[in-house]
């Protein structure tokens, strides 16, 4: 976690100095001590410390300052920052201002200048606030932060991309920004920027608003091109088949590349719990079986670009050559390809403007949390539905399958067809 923040604001140079010298002298090993020269200088800061997540354990301002005074920048502080402790440094004049101040603008404490020497009349004082602090204060997210709204698409098509690769990330939903204070001050610090969604904030400070999925994936560090031009073995689709050809012919030692499209795991990837997969008795999800094979692929050296798309074969000799959707064309001895299938859609007018905003193929994983008390429908009768059926029934109130043919029993897995009979909210 970076150290949290002790912001100090004063128009006087030589004050400011002095001030953070003694700040620095005392706190460093435990905060980060930063300066502005004004309240607008110090919002700015205390903006991006907000966009990073860096949590601000204590503003100490100035009251007499040309433009914005020390009270006007607390309080606007408060909205951004509302667990920092405030205190205001006065000279002997303001001392009534400041007493108004605690309780217009819920000021914590005000000191007086001159301060020497601090360990009498400065420290103390903040110890007791930053000790107040440190009891309440609960570390923020440090990884991936993705603003969006519940029902967009491109929202969707981000969360999915970012579970699918293993990628782990918090959720705003930017709409519940009236509920939610946290979110609130977040959009507001934000400004203009929190109107292009989604937006992904990343650690470093860095965001990309509305980003392909390929600005994102070379920001995360996802390998997408080539190393080399020429392969032993080049696997197409990165589903639970082409992994297994990667891991054998890898291990065998072959220079081995698989290329895959969206997220390693296939459909596999998408499925809540896999419970016939050889040698897990208890079952694994899919993102788990995904990441093992995924790890043990790597182990053998296989080189795994995605998300990248193979979009041309053609033969030449004893030579398989591959076209890339970025352009680029890989030869290789042995060419596997491994596709799998995709799913059947609903052939429904106007469905397809809903898919990703309510509409979800596949298991939908990651939409169950955001179910919480609501009722879902699930088409479809066969093992993935079923599955599906299973992972809803544990966040929604209520999950209603809809099956076409007249039992479960010709198309589902007999274990599943049991846990559903025992699942008092699931209707079939
Ligand atoms: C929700 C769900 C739950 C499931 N649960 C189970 C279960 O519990 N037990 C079980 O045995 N089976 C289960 N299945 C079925 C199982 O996942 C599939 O049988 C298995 O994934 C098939 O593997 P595959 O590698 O052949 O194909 P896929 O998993 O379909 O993988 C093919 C991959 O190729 C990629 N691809 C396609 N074209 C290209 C291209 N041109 N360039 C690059 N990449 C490309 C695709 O993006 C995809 O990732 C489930 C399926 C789903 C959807």
């Amino acid at each position: 976690m970076p150290k949290p923040v002790l912001l100090t604001v004063d128009d006087d140079p030589e004050v400011l100095r002095a001030i953070e010298r003694d700040l620095r002298s005392r706190y460093s090993n435990r905060y980060r001590v930063m300066r502005a020269n004004s309240g607008s200088a110090a919002l700015d800061t205390l903006r991006e410390l907000k966009a990073r997540n860096n949590p601000v354990a204590l503003l100490l301002a100035d009251q007499r300052m040309p433009q914005m005074d020390g009270v006007g920048f607390l309080s606007e502080a408060m909205e951004m920052h509302p667990l920092a402790k405030r205190a205001l440094l006065t000279a002997y004049a303001d001392t009534s201002a400041a007493i108004d101040a605690i309780n217009e603008a819920r000021v914590h404490y005000y000191l007086m200048k001159p301060w020497d020497p601090p360990e009498e009349k400065l420290f103390p004082a903040l110890d007791d606030l930053l000790h107040d602090w440190t009891a309440t204060f609960r570390p923020p997210y440090e990884g991936i932060r993705v603003l969006g709204t519940r029902w967009s698409t491109r929202s969707y098509e981000l969360r999915d991309f970012l579970a699918r690769n293993q990628v782990p990330y918090q959720w705003i939903d930017v709409e519940l920004s009236q509920s939610d204070p946290e979110v609130r001050s977040l959009v507001a610090s934000l400004g203009p920027e929190a109107e292009t969604l989604p937006l992904i904030l990343f650690p470093d400070g860095a965001r990309l608003a509305e980003p392909p999925l390929p600005a994102v994936a070379d920001k995360i560090g996802l390998r997408t091109h080539t190393q080399t031009s020429f392969y032993d073995l080049a696997i197409v689709g990165g589903g639970p088949a082409g992994l297994a050809a990667a891991v054998y012919g890898a291990s065998e030692g072959l220079h081995t590349v698989m290329i895959e499209r969206e997220a390693p795991g296939g459909q596999a990837g998408l499925s809540s719990r896999i419970e016939n997969y050889l040698g897990f008795p208890s079952g694994l999800s899919g993102n788990d079986l995904a990441r093992r094979a995924v790890a043990q692929a790597r182990r053998f050296g296989v080189e795994i670009l995605a998300p990248q798309e193979a979009v041309g074969i053609r033969a030449e000799g004893p030579y398989r050559f591959l076209k890339l959707a970025d352009g680029f064309e890989i030869s290789c001895h042995a060419l596997l390809l491994a596709m799998g299938v995709q799913w059947r859609t609903l052939d429904i007018p106007g469905i397809e403007r809903l898919q990703g905003a309510g509409v979800y193929y596949g298991g939908g994983t990651s939409e169950a949390l955001a179910c919480k008390g609501e009722t879902v429908y699930i088409i479809g009768g066969a093992n993935s539905a079923g599955q599906a059926a299973m992972h809803f029934s544990k966040f929604a109130e209520k999950v209603v399958m809809l099956v076409r043919g007249i039992s479960l029993a010709s198309t589902m897995s007999h274990y599943l067809i049991e846990q559903i009979e025992k699942t008092s909210n699931i209707e079939v």
